[in-house]
């Protein structure tokens, strides 16, 4: 069965190649970069058949078991723009033009030099070189960066301005993962790409590390009451845990319950929260959102966006305005 999968993927991969990408590239004088491309395409189609899992099983459970009935019918359609654009391959193939060569450069240099680069890989030899536990533990450690750039997102002024697109969504649904701002989507990717090579994962292993990831990711955002009970919640993120990291609150303001600028940071795994104090582990399903989105006596509501472009300079502006106060 995944034999046969693969082998489709394999044919629909170097057909798409040879009848569009290779000509397109030949035509644009970018011949020197087919190898490249080639592995762009993989990208691209992992991006679709991720879309069509998402759409075919998170979609019908959104209908079946919703946490609330949306207030925006438009919201889920800015955020399938995002996951668009994220997922079927803009960035990544960026940063493979990007970040790859210039790595492979360093390595070389470093070669002749006579210094290896560190490999995580080599670590135990004989236990971490053994394929099934070098995948793992790659997963673990670029698992425990994601778990520090979440907690930087919100204690860093300047980040929190950007990250804070994401936490506006009051209608989160399936597509709502990749909400985030361009700017932030760039930091993140260049930040976890290099420590991906820094520990010696092969861009290929990097594409299914970053798919399992952000299959998981949608989950946790759909509008579905879903939890893991209580063995599986400690271990990883689910619908519950997350969407208690979107709750006003002690989801993500510093006056929570004592830790710092709130609680459930975790990507993937959510025992990081539980190791570092930040876990809670509430029984509810919450309402999404920030504080200062409900208008007060004092203040008015703050604007966020509805459509992609808007929230995208909103999110500029507020960078600008929150580097300049403190954290959060
Ligand atoms: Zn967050
Ligand atoms: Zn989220």
């Amino acid at each position: 069965m995944i034999d046969t999968l693969v082998n489709w993927f394999a044919t629909v991969q170097a057909w798409l190649f040879e009848a569009v990408v290779q000509p397109l590239m030949f035509h644009a004088g970018f011949s020197e970069y087919l190898e490249d491309a080639f592995d762009g395409t993989e990208w691209f189609l992992i991006g679709v058949c991720e879309l069509i899992v998402l759409f075919l099983v998170l979609r019908p459970l959104e209908a079946w078991i919703p946490v609330h009935a949306f207030s925006d019918k438009r919201a889920r359609w800015t955020d399938f723009i995002y996951t668009v654009l994220y997922r079927l391959g803009a960035f990544s193939v960026l940063l493979f033009f990007l970040i790859v060569p210039l790595v492979a450069k360093a390595t070389e240099l470093l070669h002749l030099e006579g210094i290896n680069p560190f490999n995580l890989e080599n670590l135990l030899p004989g236990i971490t070189d053994k394929p099934l536990v070098t995948f793992l533990l790659y997963l673990l450690v670029l698992d425990l960066c994601e778990y520090c750039y979440h907690r930087a997102q919100h204690n860093v002024g300047w980040l929190w301005g950007l990250h804070s697109l994401h936490h506006s969504q009051q209608n989160m649904n399936l597509w709502s993962d990749d909400r985030t701002h361009l700017l932030d989507g760039v930091i993140h990717d260049v930040v976890m790409a290099l420590v991906a090579l820094a520990i010696g994962v092969e861009p290929a292993q990097y594409v299914l590390l970053v798919s399992i990831t952000r299959m998981l990711q949608s989950l946790q955002h759909a509008n579905v009451r879903i939890h893991f009970g209580r063995l599986g919640d400690a271990l990883l993120v689910s619908p519950r845990f997350h969407r208690w990291h979107h709750a006003i609150g002690i989801g993500h303001e510093s006056k929570g319950r004592g830790t710092l600028g709130g609680h459930n940071f975790g990507v993937l795994f959510s025992f990081w929260d539980i190791l570092f104090r930040s876990a809670y582990f509430g029984q509810t399903f919450e309402h999404t959102g920030i504080r200062d989105q409900v208008a007060t006596a004092t203040r008015p509501a703050r604007d966020y966006g509805s459509g992609f472009w808007v929230q995208q300079w909103l999110g500029l502006k507020r960078m600008v305005e929150f580097s300049r106060k403190r954290s959060r």
